[in-house]
């Protein structure tokens, strides 16, 4: 692919770039990796995020009739790329926008679509994504959250979600539960909208090490859901989580460079202390950082060029992934060894190298994309499986036995 911007998506740039320069006035502070969850801060990065809208610079890749711009994921990166320069934040609802939207336009009834599309983009209504379960994470085609229709149409549902990011603040989310437990787990799902301040829904914060709690457990007790608040076929609700899990892939591939892990953002803090940047080890350490995030824009451009040939990206984007968690966790380490403690104060780098870690699992967790790899990549048998055409409800007699027989 030509590196270089076309004319068009120069032009492009240059108005993204001047609608920031006339704008930035009005973005909250940036604290960087740092996120101090008060209301006022959210309530900020919420006026921000209904400000980039009001100026064409969010749901870039969303069709126009949806409230989005019509553009290609080249303007994406092309937006990210100047927000990052402008040194302002992005948009709040990342997950709403980025993975949430785009299911709802694939799999939406026209009514959904038109009554929640709107919110999401101005973050007047921000989105939660309600899939992993105390024991259904990386197989989430185990939930147990369960959800029965009545003869008027409407649902009750039960059950427990939990890991689930911005929910503390969200007006709705996007829910997976068992529909069917009496077909092989991954017929038996639906998907579901479901208000979040609906009765019988219970959010509680969990705390991190870093001290903020951006996720939560969400209790679901005999939960009312009007009727039509299915997303998607009954029992048809896996073909729509594969897309909302599609959609995270690209998401995390293409925003990389916006959540400010760039080997750049590294050298200045390191830059900070001579001593360190003489300090063979930290060059070599550095070095070897710089690489794999110079390693990952590239294949960040390998999926561009998939995406704008009408392809579906591939492992590489688990892959790459891996790596960006990787390399950040070993940037923090080094910013941590080279700078001492007290590189990690409060107002320093502290928090985001301790909610580095936890990353590796959002997402997929690293041992399941390097499985991925493992069979898609480098043609390895796959992982043997008990669950194949059994029924979920008989899944864990059959589990156990096989427990027992080894
Ligand atoms: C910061 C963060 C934000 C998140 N936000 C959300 C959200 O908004 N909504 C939501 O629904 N979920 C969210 N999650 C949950 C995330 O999707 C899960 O953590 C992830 O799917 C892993 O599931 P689990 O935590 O249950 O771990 P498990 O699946 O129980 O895995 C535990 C360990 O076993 C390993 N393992 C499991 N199966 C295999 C296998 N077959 N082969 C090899 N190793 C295996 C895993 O790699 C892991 O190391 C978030 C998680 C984090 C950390």
């Amino acid at each position: 692919m030509d590196l270089n911007d076309t004319p068009e998506l120069a032009a492009y740039r240059a108005t993204v770039r001047a609608w920031l320069e006339a704008n930035q006035g009005r973005a909250p502070e940036n604290p960087g990796g740092q996120q101090e969850e008060t209301p006022e801060y959210i309530a900020g990065r919420r006026a921000w995020q209904a400000e980039l809208t009001k100026g064409g610079l969010n749901g870039i890749t969303w069709p126009a009739e949806y409230g989005g711009q019509g553009l290609g994921p080249l303007h994406q990166v092309v937006a990210n790329q100047e927000i990052g320069r402008a040194g302002v934040p992005g948009i709040l609802d990342i997950i709403g926008v980025g993975m949430l939207g785009p299911t709802l336009i694939a799999h939406g009834s026209e009514e959904q679509k038109h009554r929640y599309l709107g919110p999401m983009l101005t973050a007047d209504e921000v989105w939660c994504q309600l899939f992993s379960e105390p024991a259904a994470g990386s197989d989430l085609a185990g939930i147990q959250t369960r959800a029965k229709q009545a003869s008027d149409g409407s649902w009750r549902l039960t059950g427990q979600k939990v890991w689930t990011t911005n929910a503390q603040f969200a007006a709705q989310g996007l829910l997976l539960a068992r529909t069917d437990a009496d077909v092989p787990k991954h017929k038996g799902l639906t998907m579901f909208v479901i208000p979040m301040d609906a009765e019988g829904v219970t959010v509680r914060p969990l705390r991190q090490i870093s001290g903020d709690a951006h996720f939560n457990e969400v209790f679901l007790d005999d939960v009312h859901l009007a009727p039509a608040s299915e997303v998607g076929p009954v029992d048809g609700g896996w073909g729509v989580a594969l897309t909302t899990l599609l959609f995270e892939r690209i998401t995390i591939g293409l925003g990389g460079e916006g959540f400010g892990w760039r080997a750049d953002r590294f050298a200045h803090a390191l830059i900070e202390d001579e001593a360190a940047t003489l300090d063979p080890q930290v060059r070599h350490r550095f070095g070897e950082i710089a690489t794999d995030f110079l390693a990952l824009r590239f294949t960040g451009y390998r999926t561009l060029t998939t995406l704008m040939k009408g392809g579906v990206p591939g492992p590489e984007g688990g892959m790459a992934k891996v790596t960006t968690i990787r390399a950040a966790i070993d940037a923090g380490e080094l910013l941590a060894d080279a700078l001492g403690p007290d590189a990690l104060e409060e107002d320093g780098w502290g928090k985001l190298v301790s909610d580095l870690p936890g990353l590796k699992s959002a997402g997929g967790t690293e041992e399941i994309l390097r499985n991925l790899v493992g069979e898609r990549v480098l043609g390895l048998p796959p992982e043997p499986r008990l669950d194949k055409g059994v029924p979920f409800s008989e899944l864990r007699a059959k589990e156990r036995a096989a427990a027992g027989a080894s």
